[in-house]
Formats: structure tokens, sequence, C-alpha cells
């Protein structure tokens, strides 16, 4: 066996995907489909970066294209996983890649443990957040792992050796244009800090009184989904959970937000937690660090000007 491959096509998730492989096996591979993306990855302290090259291609082909390329490598090379981003298009590349390698793939592994007897253990979440299932598997497997997962390796002083590979790829569909999806300019999955408001704060007028406090606070402003869904307060890229934005911030306050489980999945990886709710009996206080029991509307000027008071 020869370590770990990765593989996004996303190069900061491939980045994160190596620190994750880095602590569980010696040997990390990077594999990318660009030179461009290899420089990034060259940079992340993988024992190598491997660009999959097409030969003779038409135009831009999607990273399915190269499913049997990945997979040939997977089997050649002995690899013991392969770690995938977790994107629309990686989904796509792992199911095909361990189809064609007749292994196994276990799905959005938020913890992967290397056992004592060779085999493999990787945890997942369930039900939105609800259970957590553990798996265990000996021998290959195709493993898709969510941004977020590990921090991106930074750049290491040496860069990685590349090995450029010319593969064949599948073109009977390839990508003639790409239109970017209009976004209202957030990204909220890498904000340190968010505050979020909910249905308890969603009057026109609440809107000012959060961004005031994300303002004192240097924090995205996110909500609930009735806020942008039913209220259009905010638009849909700005509400978190289940269907919408998954954050990682250090802060994450919660102003008149009830949370319910398909809310509360979205940030269950925040380092601290803040609710701030009239009800004593909020479901968010639950997975509250500080727990504030009161009208929003009072609390969070006072919070703002708290926060002001110590900068
Ligand atoms: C399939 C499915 C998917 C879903 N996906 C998502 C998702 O991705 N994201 C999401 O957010 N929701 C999602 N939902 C909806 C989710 O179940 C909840 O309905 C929603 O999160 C509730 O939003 P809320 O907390 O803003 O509103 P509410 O549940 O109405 O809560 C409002 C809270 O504000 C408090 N409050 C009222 N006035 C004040 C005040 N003045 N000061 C302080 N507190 C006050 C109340 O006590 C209450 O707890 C989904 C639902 C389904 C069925």
């Amino acid at each position: 066996m020869t370590g770990i491959y990765v593989f996004s096509e996303d190069p900061r998730l491939a980045a994160e995907l190596v620190t994750s492989a880095a602590a569980l096996a010696d040997e990390v591979h990077a594999v990318c489909l660009g030179a461009d993306a290899a420089g990034t990855l060259s940079a992340t302290g993988a024992t190598s970066v491997v660009v999959l090259e097409a030969r003779g291609t038409t135009g831009a082909a999607r990273p399915e294209a190269y499913v049997a390329a990945l997979a040939g490598l997977v089997r050649d090379r002995g690899a013991d996983l392969l770690l995938v981003g977790a994107t629309v298009s990686g989904w796509e590349v792992a199911a095909r890649v361990a189809a064609l390698l007749d292994c196994a793939l276990v799905s959005e592994a938020s913890v992967i443990t290397a056992l004592p007897d060779g085999a493999w253990q990787a945890e997942r979440v369930m039900y939105a957040g609800g259970a957590v299932q553990t798996e265990t598997w000996t021998g290959t497997a195709v493993v898709t792992v969510a941004a977020g997962r590990a921090v991106a390796a930074s750049a290491s002083g040496s860069a990685s050796p590349v090995e450029v590979v010319a593969v064949d790829v599948d073109e009977r569909v390839r990508v003639l244009s790409r239109t970017a999806r209009v976004r209202a300019g957030v990204d909220l999955a890498s904000a340190a800090r968010v505050v979020c408001i909910g249905m308890g704060l969603a009057e026109p007028g609440d809107l000012e009184l959060a961004g005031d406090l994300a303002e004192a606070l240097d924090a995205e402003v996110a909500c609930t989904r009735p806020v942008a869904e039913d209220r259009g307060l905010l638009p849909t890229e700005r509400y978190i959970g289940i269907s919408g934005a998954h954050v990682h911030p250090d802060l994450y306050v919660g102003l008149g937000v009830s949370g319910q489980v398909q809310h509360t999945v979205g940030f269950r990886d925040a380092k601290v937690v803040v609710g701030i709710n009239t009800s004593p009996t909020a479901p968010l206080f639950a997975v509250c660090d500080y727990a504030v029991v009161g009208d929003a509307h009072e609390i969070v000027p006072l919070l703002a000007a708290a926060v002001r008071a110590r900068r």
C-alpha cells in the first residue's frame, strides 16, 4: 500500500484533504487536473502532486471525465484510500471511481481513523445532526469529505514533486460555456464570526440592529431559512442549515432563533455559540455556550456597545 490519494477540483478543499490525510498516513498524494492547481497543492506538504493531463482534448473536460484515469491511478498505485472533496462534482467522481474499482464508498466522513489491525473507521453525521453513524471497512475505499473538516495545509518550506500523467478522458460530455451564478457576494463558509437572525428578530428595522452588532463583532450577518425564504429579508445565500450554508465560525450569535435541528446542523462546528431568545425553553439553548433569556431588541444594542467598549 502506498498511502492516501486525495482529489478535489476545488484546490482549497484539496489542500484541506491533504491535512486530513496527513494525520492518517505517512504518504499523501494530491491529484489534480491542471497545472494551476498543482502550484497550490505543491505548497501543502503533500508527498507528491499528480497532475492528470488529458490527451488531445478538444474542450474543457469536466472532473467526471477523469473518472477512469483516477480509478486506474488508485488501483495501479495500490492506494489505501482515495479522499474526494464532497462537492456536487466530487460526489459524482467518488461514486463512479468506487464503482469502477468495485470497492467501498464512504460518504461525508467527518472523522476518519486508521485502526490498529489495518482496518479503517469513519464517522458520519446523519439525520440533520441527530445521529452519528460509525462505519468500518478493510481494503481500499473511496471516502468523500466535506469542506471545513480540516484547516487547509499552509505553505510548507519545500515544494512537493509534481508528476504529470497523460490520461485519456471521456469526452462524450463537454463543457461548452459557463455562466457564473449571481451571488450576494458573501462567503459564509469561511466567516470567522456570524450574527444570525431568526424570526424573533425579523422585522425590517431589526436588520439594522443585527447589522450593528455584526459590525461591532466584525461578523457576517446570516439568518434562518424562513427569514430569507418567507420574509425575504436577506438573500437565500445567507441562510444557515441543512438546506442552506454550512458555517464553521469561531463565534455564532443567534438572535431570535429557536434552534430547530434543520438550522443548528449548519453551524455544528462553531467553536462558541451564543443565543438570545425570549423563551427559556428555546432548543437553541441546548447547543449554546452562552444563553441570554430576553428580548433581542433590548439586549443586542447593549451587547454591541459592550463589544465596542472593549475594542
Ligand atoms: C426539510 C426542511 C429543511 C429545512 N431547512 C432549514 C435550513 O436549512 N435552515 C433553517 O434555518 N431552517 C430550515 N428549516 C426550517 C426549520 O425547521 C425551522 O422552522 C426554522 O429554522 C425556524 O426559524 P427561526 O428560528 O427563525 O423561527 P422560529 O422557529 O419561529 O423561532 C423564532 C424564535 O424567536 C424567539 N423570539 C421571538 N421574539 C423574540 C425577541 N424579541 N427576542 C428574542 N427572541 C425572540 C422565539 O422565542 C422563537 O424561539 C427546514 C425545515 C424543513 C422541514
